[in-house]
């Protein structure tokens, strides 16, 4: 305990509290950070899935990877990456105090501890919702239905005779999980701005993603 005060008491001395840490995206929380979504600190509407089998950018390797399992990061504001706790322009973070495990062991001038952590115990929705009845056996199986592994496969035989097929495939797959979010608001009464951290982002927002990416990589042969 009083080496993690001195550790802390360290980032926040180095810390110039410019905001570029926190403009470049929110952090994905890890599993010392659950206290903190079931205290409230961070609501479930502030947060959204990267789901298994996404492209995501990872800061660590660089560039794009599929994750293999759920990334739960703070959603960004205004339309950017800049975390939606960053109060500007005194680029004060409104959780300082109880700020994410992820943004305490930031140093923007030496990044090896943050490094070294950065996949290890990643906080996933299971971890969250496993005990609520009929909630979590709703996101399991919207998992299965709307599985990104499937969509990828897909998305490299959309070609050729069967096109027509696998476009109707992909298509259901987008009807299902806009149908299913609707439902979940209009009949469950779960706040809309809970549905990108339930569900994960959108099916179709994602599949734009992966045609963006499958159009930017060099072909194999
Ligand atoms: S939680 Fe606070 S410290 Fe962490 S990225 Fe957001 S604004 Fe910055």
């Amino acid at each position: 305990m009083a080496q993690n005060m001195k550790r802390d008491m360290i980032s926040t001395a180095s810390c110039s509290r410019c905001g570029t840490c926190c403009r470049k995206g929110g952090p994905a929380l890890h599993r010392e950070d659950r206290e903190r979504v079931v205290q409230g600190t961070l609501q479930t509407r502030d947060l959204y899935t990267i789901r298994k089998g996404e492209w995501a950018s990872d800061p660590v390797q660089g560039g794009l990877i599929r994750v293999e399992d759920d990334i739960i990061k703070i959603k960004g504001h205004g339309g950017a990456w800049t975390c939606r706790f960053l109060v500007e322009p005194a680029n004060a973070c409104r959780i300082y105090e109880d700020r994410p495990v992820e943004c305490r062991r930031l140093e923007c001038r030496d990044t090896a501890r943050l490094e070294q952590t950065y996949r290890l115990g990643r906080l996933a929705r299971r971890d969250l919702l496993v005990d609520i009845e009929g909630l979590w056996e709703l996101v399991e199986d919207h998992g299965r239905r709307c599985d990104y592994d499937i969509l990828q496969g897909l998305m490299e035989r959309n070609s050729g005779p069967g096109r027509a097929e696998i476009e109707r495939q992909m298509a259901e797959m987008i009807r299902y999980d806009a149908e299913l979010r609707r439902l979940m608001v209009a009949r469950g009464g779960i706040e809309a701005e809970m549905m990108d951290f339930l569900l994960g982002r959108p099916v179709e927002l994602v599949l734009r993603i992966f045609k963006r990416q499958a159009t930017s990589r060099p072909q194999s042969r």
